[in-house]
C-alpha cells in the first residue's frame, strides 16, 4: 500500500498496530486503497486516555517557554516535511497538490507557531480591592485536562493543528480522532510533535468512526471536546458532552452568502466566487455557496464566471498544474450528484451538472464544477451540498439582500464585494455570521478568530479567542487582615 503507516494509532509517543476491525483508506482520485487502518477497540481507547492522563501530568508542569519551543519546533518540522506531507494529504483527500502544498501542513505550521507565541505569554490578572495594602485576588489560567479533538475530512492536518496547538499551548493533553475517511496526516502531526520534544502521551491519535468519537465524548476522563463536522454531528456531540457538563467547541456546516454589489470589481468578485465554491472541490465549510449578484451586473458577472469556469483544469491531483480534484468518497460523490439532479429540476443549470470524465482516473469520485441560477426556495440554495456547486441568486436592494442572506439556519461566514466603504461596514454589522470578508473570501489567517453562529457552531478556533476555550480561570482571594465575622 502506497501510504501505509507503521501503525493505526499513535499512543504514548509511539505507533500502536491496532487490533480492531480494519478499513481501507482510498485515494479518491482512483478509488484505490492506499492504507489499511484499524478502528480503535475499547482497550485501545483506554490506553490512549491513560497515556493522555500521564502526558498531561508532565506537560501541565512544563514551563510555558519550553512548551512554546516544542510547538515552534513542530512547526519547523511540518515546514521541513511540507512536500511529503502534502503528497500524503493529496493521496488521502484527493485535493490537488497545488492546494495541499500551500494550504494544509503549511497552515498547520502557522498555527503551531502562533500558539507557541501564545503559550509563552499566558497570564492571569491581579485584582486589588482596597488600595495597595488591602486584600486582593488573582486569577490563574489553568489547563482543562485531557481534551478530545474530532476532525472532518476536508482539511485533516490543518484541523488537527487548529485543535492541538491551542490545547497544548495551554498545557492540556489531547486525543485526536481523525475522520475515518482521512486517517493519515494526524499521525504525521503526532510524529512531528514527538520529534519536537513533546512528552509521550500529551498528543495521541486514535482511529475509528463516529462510534469511537461518541465513546470518547462521553468518557468522564475527557475534559473538553472540539469537533469539526456537520451540524447534526455537532448536536450529538453536544448532547454527549452535556452529561459531563463539558465545554464544547463546535465548528459546523454552513450555507454562506457572498454578495456582489453593482459597484464591485467584477474580475475580483468572479475570482472570489470561484474560490468560494470550487477550491478543495467545494468541500469547505465556510464556502460562499449562495452568490447573490446585483441584477445590474448579473449578465456581465455570469459571462466572466462561465468563461473562467470552463477553463478549470481537472486532472491528476499529484500534477501541480491540476486545479480541481475529486470528491472525498463514494458517499459524497453520490450526495453531490444527487443535488445536481435536484438542481436541474428546480433551477437553471448554467455549467456542469454531472460526473466528470478525467483521463487516467475512470473510477474516481469526479464531478463537474457546477453553476445554477436559482430562486431562494430551491434546495440547492438552502442545503449544504459540500461539493463544487455554486448557486446564483439575484437582488436589487440592500435591505432585501440582507434579509435573504440571513434567512438560513446557518451562520458560519459571509462575504461582500463593493467599493462603498459605508455600505460594507453596515452590512458587516447586520449579516449573521461568525466570519466575514469585504472584497475577499475564505481567507482564514491564524491570528483571526474563526467559528460560526446559529447552527454553524459554538466557540471560536484561532486567534487569542481559542485560548479561552482551552483554559479555565481560577480566582484566588487573598486576605491580608483578620476575619471580620459577625458571630
Ligand atoms: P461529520 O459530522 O460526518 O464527521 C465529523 C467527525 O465527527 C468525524 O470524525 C466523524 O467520524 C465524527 N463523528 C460522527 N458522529 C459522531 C458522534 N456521534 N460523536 C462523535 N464524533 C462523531 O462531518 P464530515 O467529516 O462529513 O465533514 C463535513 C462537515 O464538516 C460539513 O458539514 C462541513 O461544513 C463541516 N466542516 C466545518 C468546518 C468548520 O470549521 N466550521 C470545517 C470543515 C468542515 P467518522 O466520519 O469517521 O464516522
Amino acid at each position: 500500500m502506497r501510504a501505509q503507516p507503521p501503525g493505526s494509532h499513535y499512543i504514548d509517543g509511539r505507533y500502536v498496530a491496532g487490533e480492531g476491525p480494519r478499513r481501507q483508506s482510498l485515494y479518491p482520485a482512483a478509488a484505490e486503497p492506499i492504507a489499511e487502518i484499524a478502528d480503535a477497540t475499547k482497550a485501545e481507547i483506554d490506553l490512549a486516555i491513560d497515556a493522555a492522563e500521564r502526558g498531561f501530568a508532565i506537560w501541565r508542569k512544563t514551563p510555558p517557554a519550553e512548551r512554546a519551543r516544542v510547538l515552534r519546533r513542530a512547526a519547523d518540522i511540518l515546514r521541513r516535511d511540507n512536500r511529503a506531507l502534502s503528497e500524503l494529504e493529496t493521496l488521502d483527500t484527493g485535493k490537488p497538490l497545488q492546494e495541499t502544498l500551500v494550504a494544509d501542513a503549511a497552515s498547520g505550521a502557522d498555527c503551531l507557531e502562533y500558539f507557541a507565541a501564545q503559550a509563552a505569554t499566558l497570564t492571569g490578572e491581579h485584582i486589588g480591592f482596597s488600595g495597595d495594602e488591602g486584600d486582593f485576588a488573582y486569577t490563574r489560567r489553568e489547563p482543562l485536562g485531557v481534551c478530545l479533538g474530532v476532525g472532518a475530512w476536508n482539511y485533516p492536518i490543518q484541523i488537527a493543528c487548529w485543535k492541538a496547538a491551542p490545547a497544548l499551548a495551554c498545557g492540556n493533553a489531547m486525543i485526536f480522532k481523525p475522520s475515518e475517511t482521512t486517517p493519515l496526516s494526524a499521525l504525521k502531526l503526532a510524529e512531528a510533535l514527538t520529534e519536537a520534544g513533546l512528552p509521550a502521551g500529551a498528543f495521541n491519535v486514535v482511529q475509528g468512526d463516529g462510534a469511537v468519537g461518541a465513546a470518547l465524548v462521553k468518557d468522564p476522563r475527557i475534559a473538553k471536546v472540539s469537533l469539526t463536522g456537520e451540524s447534526r454531528t455537532g448536536s450529538k456531540v453536544m448532547a454527549g458532552a452535556a452529561e459531563g457538563v463539558k465545554p464544547v467547541t463546535l465548528e459546523l456546516g454552513g450555507k454562506s452568502p457572498l454578495i456582489i454589489f453593482d459597484d464591485a470589481s467584477l474580475d475580483d468578485a468572479v475570482g472570489a466566487a470561484m474560490l468560494a465554491n470550487f477550491y478543495s472541490t467545494g468541500q469547505i465549510c465556510s464556502n460562499g455557496t449562495r452568490v447573490f449578484v446585483h441584477e445590474r451586473v448579473k449578465g456581465a458577472f455570469i459571462e466572466k464566471l462561465l468563461t473562467r469556469t470552463a477553463a478549470l483544469k481537472l486532472g491528476d491531483p499529484l500534477d501541480e498544474a491540476t486545479q480541481i480534484g475529486p470528491l472525498i468518497s463514494q458517499a459524497q460523490f453520490e450526495k453531490v450528484l444527487g443535488y445536481y439532479e435536484i438542481g436541474k429540476t428546480e433551477a437553471e443549470l448554467l455549467a456542469g451538472g454531472g460526473r466528470a470524465a478525467v483521463d487516467g482516473f475512470p473510477n474516481g469520485y469526479w464531478v463537474e464544477p457546477t453553476i445554477f441560477d436559482a430562486a431562494d426556495s430551491a434546495r440547492v440554495a438552502q442545503e449544504e451540498i459540500f461539493g463544487p456547486a455554486l448557486t446564483l441568486l439575484t437582488f436589487d436592494d440592500e435591505e432585501d439582500v440582507v434579509a435573504r442572506a440571513n434567512a438560513t439556519p446557518y451562520g458560519l461566514a459571509a462575504g461582500m464585494f463593493t467599493q462603498d466603504l459605508t455600505r460594507a461596514h453596515r452590512m458587516a454589522a447586520r449579516l449573521q455570521a461568525g466570519a466575514l470578508w469585504i472584497n475577499a473570501y475564505n481567507l482564514t489567517p491564524i491570528e483571526t478568530p474563526f467559528g460560526g453562529v446559529k447552527r454553524s457552531g459554538l466557540g471560536r478556533e484561532n486567534g487569542s479567542a481559542a485560548i479561552e476555550h482551552y483554559s479555565q480561570l481560577k480566582s484566588v482571594y487573598v486576605a491580608l487582615g483578620g476575619v471580620d465575622a459577625p458571630y
